[in-house]
C-alpha cells in the first residue's frame, strides 16, 4: 500500500498547487494501491470521491508543497475512515459487563477471549471467560489452558450443552461471584451459515451483551466487507476486534470494517503472546500506511503557522499598500515559529537547513522588533508614514522601548522595504515609492 501510494505523491513534484486535472493521475495511483490493499471496491469508489473534492477545493499553503498537501488529507480522510478516534469498550453500569465474541473459524476467537481477560484484569476488573464452542473438545481445553495461563477463571458445561444454556449458567455464576467482566468464547464455521447465525442469536437474546464483537482476521481480503455486513445486520455487532495484525496483511480489512458497518474496531491483536492485544488508534494507523509521518506534522505546522486566511488577508494588503506594523508583527512572528518548527523537524525534503544560530538570531531580531512595535500608538502601527515623517515620534518610541532612534530609523525603513520587496514579487511593478525619512 505504502509504495502504490508513493508514486502518487512522485507525480505531483513540481507542481503548485492541487487542481482537478493534477490530481487525475495520483488518484488513480491512491485507487490502485487502495484495491491491491484488498479494500472493497465501493469503499475505495467513496474514499476516493472524498479525497479529490477536498484536494481540489484545498488553497495554497505558504511553504507546502501540493504533494505533502495531498498525503496530508488522504491521511486525514484515512483517519475518518477507520473511525477517527479510539473506541473505548463500554461497560456496564449494573452487573457484569457481557463481552459476546463472534467471527468465523481460526481468525483468533479463543485467543482473544484469554487476551482480552489479560488486558482488562490489568484494569483492575475481574474477569470470567465462558466456554461456548461445543464442536470441538479441544476448543473447551484450548480456552480452559489459556485461562490459567492468564490466571482467569473459565466457566465450562462440556460439549454435550447447548451453547445458549451454556452462556445462562455461566452469567448466573459471573453474578454470584460479582465478576465484573464476563467474555463468551463461540464456535466460528468456516463460512457464514444459517446454523451458527442462528445459535449466536439464541446466546445473543440469553447474554444480553454489553459488547458485541466481531473477531476479524486482518489477512481477510475483499471479503471481510461482506462479511462484516453480515454479521452486523444478522446479530448486530457494536465492534470488531482485528487480529493478526502482526502478519503481511494488506490492511485492507481495517479499511473497511467502520465504513461498512458503522461500528468501530475497538482492540487489535499483533501477536500470539497474551500481551499482544491493545487499543485500536486510528492515526497510527493511517499513518502507518502512509508511512509518512514526517511530512504529516509538517503539514499541520505549517498549517498552524499560517493560516490560509491570514495569508490571504496579508496579500491583499500588500497589494493595497497597506501593510502596516501589525502585519509586520505578525509576519516576522510567523516566520520565526518556521524557524524554529524546521530546527525540530529537522529534514524535511526541500526545506534547505536552517542552523541553531540562523534560528537564534531571528529569534533575537523578533524581540528587538517587538519592543519597537509594542511602544508605538495603534495609529502609528496602522500608519507608518506617521514615523517616516516625524522624527520627534521615532524619538519617543525609541526612549519608550530602551532603543536607540537608530534602530528604531532602520525598523520603519524595513517596513517599507518590505512592502516594495512584496509588491514585486507579486509582479506588481508600480515603482513603488519610499517614503524617505525626513530629518
Ligand atoms: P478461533 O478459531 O477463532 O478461536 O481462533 P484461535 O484463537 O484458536 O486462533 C487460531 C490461531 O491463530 C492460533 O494458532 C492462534 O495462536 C493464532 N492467532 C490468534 N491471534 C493471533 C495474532 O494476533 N497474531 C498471530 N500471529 N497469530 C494469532
Ligand atoms: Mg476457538
Amino acid at each position: 500500500l505504502t509504495s502504490g501510494l508513493e508514486a502518487a505523491w512522485t507525480k505531483l513534484k513540481g507542481e503548485e498547487v492541487l487542481t482537478k486535472d493534477n490530481i487525475v493521475e495520483p488518484m488513480r495511483d491512491i485507487r490502485r494501491a487502495l484495491l491491491e490493499a484488498d479494500v472493497s471496491l465501493p469503499v475505495v469508489r467513496r474514499f476516493v470521491q472524498a479525497v479529490s473534492d477536498q484536494a481540489v477545493g484545498v488553497g495554497l499553503i505558504r511553504g507546502v508543497k501540493p504533494d505533502q498537501q495531498l498525503v496530508k488529507i488522504v491521511h486525514d480522510e484515512l483517519v475518518k475512515l477507520m473511525g477517527g478516534e479510539v473506541s473505548e469498550l463500554v461497560f456496564s453500569k449494573s452487573g457484569p459487563t457481557v463481552i459476546l465474541l463472534a467471527g468465523l473459524q481460526g481468525v483468533g476467537k479463543t485467543t482473544v477471549c484469554a487476551k482480552l481477560a489479560n488486558y482488562l484484569k490489568k484494569q483492575g476488573k475481574s474477569c470470567m471467560l465462558i466456554a461456548g464452542d461445543v464442536y470441538r473438545p479441544a476448543a473447551i481445553d484450548q480456552l480452559v489452558i489459556l485461562g490459567e495461563q492468564v490466571g482467569v477463571p473459565v466457566y465450562t458445561a462440556g460439549t454435550e450443552v447447548k451453547p445458549s444454556e451454556i452462556a445462562k449458567q455461566g452469567l448466573e455464576e459471573a453474578k454470584k461471584k460479582k465478576i465484573d467482566v464476563v467474555i463468551m468464547d463461540t464456535a466460528g464455521r468456516l463460512q457464514i451459515d444459517k446454523g451458527m447465525m442462528d445459535e449466536l442469536k439464541e446466546v445473543k437474546k440469553v447474554l444480553n451483551p454489553t459488547e458485541v464483537l466481531l473477531v476479524v482476521d486482518a489477512m481477510t481480503g475483499q471479503e471481510a466487507a461482506a462479511l462484516v455486513t453480515t454479521f452486523n445486520v444478522e446479530i448486530g455487532i457494536t465492534g470488531a476486534i482485528l487480529t493478526k495484525l502482526d502478519g503481511d496483511s494488506r490492511g485492507g480489512a481495517a479499511l473497511s470494517v467502520k465504513e461498512v458497518s458503522g461500528k468501530p474496531i475497538k482492540l487489535v491483536g499483533r501477536g500470539e503472546r497474551m500481551e499482544d492485544l491493545e487499543p485500536f488508534y486510528p492515526d497510527r494507523m493511517a499513518g502507518r500506511i502512509l508511512g509518512m509521518g514526517d511530512v504529516l506534522s509538517f503539514v499541520e505546522k505549517a498549517q498552524e503557522v499560517m493560516r490560509q486566511e491570514d495569508a490571504e488577508e496579508l496579500q491583499k494588503k500588500i497589494m493595497s499598500a497597506k501593510f502596516d506594523f501589525n502585519d509586520f508583527l505578525k509576519q516576522t512572528r510567523a516566520v520565526a515559529r518556521m524557524g524554529s518548527m524546521t530546527r525540530v523537524i529537522g529534514m524535511i525534503p526541500g526545506m534547505g537547513k536552517v542552523t541553531p544560530a540562523q534560528v537564534r538570531e531571528a529569534e533575537k531580531n523578533l524581540k528587538l522588533m517587538e519592543s519597537m512595535i509594542e511602544a508605538m500608538t495603534p495609529e502609528e502601527r496602522e500608519k507608518p508614514e506617521l514615523l517616516a515623517e516625524s522624527p520627534q515620534r521615532r524619538k519617543r518610541v525609541a526612549q519608550d522601548s530602551g532603543k536607540t532612534e537608530q534602530q528604531v530609523s532602520q525598523l520603519v525603513a524595513q517596513l517599507f522595504q518590505m512592502r516594495v520587496r512584496m509588491k514585486n514579487l507579486m509582479g506588481i511593478m508600480e515603482g513603488g515609492s519610499i517614503p524617505t525619512l525626513s530629518n
